[in-house]
């Protein structure tokens, strides 16, 4: 049991959302904190104050008794930012709980018993069904206990502290198995049903067939990712419920789409119903796999012809490639859901000078695989190579990972049998417009000068088009050493349409440590102060300088007169 202790309204809120959390592992001590701080030391395997350390230091002082028996405690503050492991790191599982508390209430552990392996996803939260003893595993992963990862079936974990051998172990199976000592059970959910049922057929027919099938084939009901089933059955009560029961969701096919499959055993009957020649085997299988179970029927006692079929398939591991903007280089313009995407991987991706940028927030154990300049075709191709091996991939780029960025190259190679997932980031243009002002306060347009992968002709036709519709330009890669009348014809261009007082920002290395901006004008920038590590942006015949800062108006009607 957890005892939950708390002082302040702030304190209480935490508490009960704790509680809630966890009903059946916590208890509230409400009253005096002295007393309530006892009593719970006396009777709890853990204790979570939410408290001020030093209150909480003086109160279990006196209590402190053996590093073995004695309760861990885990503290957190008022502002819910950080779950301190205070005493029983190891022994009383406290570096443990403030993992687990921290997840729940969105603060950070604070560890600070000796260990290398504390920055670790909690196996709970996994969002994998999960067995065994999960306590003694985490301590282990926690302790820097050698742990084993035992994978039987492929799937795109975060990373993990494992080794190949150890006297703890975590099992990633569908397969019916009892964890053993020291062991935790994780659950793929990497099993397809295929269902079928006539007219009226009732739920306990179909899950009695269900589980039995499963159970039959050793194989773990917890592991089902969903059943599938044929359009006309998407509203048979019996296979509904049967979803519904099981928590997961029905999917249904076309009769055309389930019949183009290839099964072991079609028959005459369904074809004849619903137009298919397998239900059950089709919808297992459409989505590829191994089949594991052919087609069975149900068995009723009472001598009737079944109502229902069912087969089994093992779907192949699906990969995870995340594509994550790091922002300009700023760590506070990193979004939090980059952050997530990074932890989330146990493969990540990219030029090796952006991966310096986050290498200090990435888990223990995630398998880096950096490149230098150029390498771009290899890096997206190595990325979804990972991804289908059915591993959590996270592409990186610096801004955002789609403008001119991995994203293209990688998702031309990708297929549909990985998920991916896009996480924006704060791109070049915008964190140089935060600096020079509101530049872009109306219709504006990037422009890549680099002609590596684009004809000039191309780059100055839109150039030449930007120019005529008055529109704002920032360029990405304005000119390099081995590029450098790319730049000045670019603006020679917009000069055709614009007068020479326009406003016009440069900045370099904008939100690094290094960051420098310029407000100039396309009559005075020299552009030979300008470099890769820069963006321009041209204003339009709106655009002004005001106090130092260079805005472009909305547009509002009375802005937008001809002049
Ligand atoms: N994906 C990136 C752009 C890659 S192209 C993004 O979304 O920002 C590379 C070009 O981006 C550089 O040549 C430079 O023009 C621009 N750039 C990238 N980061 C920058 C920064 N922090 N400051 C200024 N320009 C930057």
């Amino acid at each position: 049991m957890i005892g939950l202790i708390s002082a302040t309204a702030a304190g209480a809120v935490a508490r009960d959302r704790l509680a809630a959390a966890w009903p059946d592992r916590t208890r509230v001590y409400e009253g005096p904190v002295g007393d309530a701080v006892r009593a719970a030391f006396a009777q709890c395997e853990q204790l979570v104050c939410f408290l001020a350390t030093g209150a909480v230091v003086r109160l279990v002082a006196p209590l402190l008794g053996d590093k073995a028996a004695d309760p861990g405690v885990v503290c957190v503050d008022e502002g819910r930012r950080f779950a301190v492991s205070l005493v029983g790191g190891h022994g009383g599982g406290a570096n443990e709980l403030a993992v687990a508390v921290g997840e729940v209430l969105g603060a950070e552990p604070v560890v600070t018993t000796a260990t290398d392996a504390v920055d670790l996803p909690g196996l709970d939260t996994l969002g994998l069904p999960v067995e065994g003893d999960v306590a003694a595993v985490s301590r282990a992963l926690l302790d820097g206990v050698p742990v084993a990862l035992k994978a039987e079936v492929a799937w795109p974990l975060p990373a993990l502290k494992v080794s190949a051998e150890g006297a703890y172990a975590v099992r990633l199976t569908d397969r019916l198995v009892e964890p053993a000592e020291g062991e935790v059970v994780l659950r793929p959910p990497s099993l397809v049903v295929g269902v079928g049922a006539s007219k009226g057929a009732p739920v306990e027919e179909v899950l009695g067939l269900v589980r039995a099938a499963l159970a039959d084939a050793g194989l773990s009901v917890r592991s089902v990712a969903e059943l599938g089933t044929v359009d006309a059955k998407a509203e048979e009560p019996g296979i509904v419920e049967a979803a519904g029961r099981l928590g997961v969701p029905l999917v249904t096919y076309s009769a055309e789409e389930l019949a183009s499959v290839t099964v072991p055993n079609p028959s005459d009957a369904p074809l004849a119903a619903v137009g298919t020649p397998s239900v059950a085997e089709a919808a297992a299988l459409v989505r590829g796999g191994e089949l594991l179970v052919p087609k069975r029927k149900s068995e009723r006692t009472d001598g009737l012809p079944a109502m229902a079929t069912c087969a089994v398939v093992r779907r192949p591991a699906r990969g995870r490639l995340a594509v994550v903007g790091l922002g300009p280089g700023a760590r506070d313009l990193l979004t939090p859901r980059a952050k997530a995407e990074l932890r989330r991987a146990s493969v990540l991706v990219g030029l090796d000078q952006y991966v310096d940028q986050i290498r200090d927030l990435l888990r223990p154990g995630t398998r880096i695989l950096e490149s230098g300049l150029g390498a771009e075709e290899e890096r997206a191709r190595t990325a979804v190579e990972e991804a289908r091996r059915g591993r959590a991939v996270a592409l990186i780029g610096s801004g955002d990972a789609g403008v001119y960025a991995m994203a293209s190259p990688a998702l031309a190679e990708a297929s549909d049998d990985i998920d991916v997932i896009g996480v924006p980031g704060v791109t070049a243009a915008l964190a140089a417009a935060a600096v020079l002002g509101a530049p872009l306060g109306h219709d504006h347009v990037s422009i890549s000068l680099s002609d590596l992968h684009t004809p000039w002709e191309v780059i100055e036709r839109r150039v030449r088009a930007a120019a005529e519709a008055d529109i704002v330009v920032t360029f990405y890669n304005p000119r390099s050493r081995g590029r450098d009348w790319q730049l000045p014809k670019a603006l020679t261009i917009l000069a055709e349409h614009r007068e020479p007082t326009t406003p016009v920002g440069v900045v370099r290395n904008a939100s690094r440590p290094d960051e420098s901006s310029r407000l100039t004008t396309l009559g005075a920038l020299d552009p030979a102060t300008v470099d890769m590590m820069t963006v321009v942006t041209v204003g339009n015949t709106a655009t002004r300088r005001i106090a130092g800062r260079m805005v472009t108006p909305r547009g509002y009607r009375w802005q937008e007169e001809p002049r």
